[in-house]
């Protein structure tokens, strides 16, 4: 979600929530409500981020920096887990 932008200066951290039925995306440095995001959006923004999550734990894993592999997968669970919303 590289186009989006908000007034704290934050162009790349942002997070969604759901409030009742509607999907909203909020900046993750200040918090403030961006936007509304349709199915579609939402979709593209979970991918992406797990996508993003993935190329990090693997990052960490390729440095080392994971003392072992079941914590790279606990890291990726429960980041899938917390993206479910059925
Ligand atoms: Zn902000």
């Amino acid at each position: 979600m590289s186009n989006y932008k908000c007034k704290c200066g934050n162009t790349s951290n942002f997070f969604i929530e759901h409030v009742l039925s509607q999907c909203g995306m909020y900046c993750s440095w200040c918090g403030k409500w961006i936007k509304w995001l349709n199915k579609d959006e939402e979709l593209l923004f979970k991918h992406k981020q797990n996508e993003e999550l993935q190329r990090f734990a693997q990052w960490l894993w390729d440095k080392h920096y994971l003392v072992d592999e079941a914590f790279t997968i606990r890291l990726v669970e429960q980041y899938q887990r917390s993206n479910r919303n059925d």
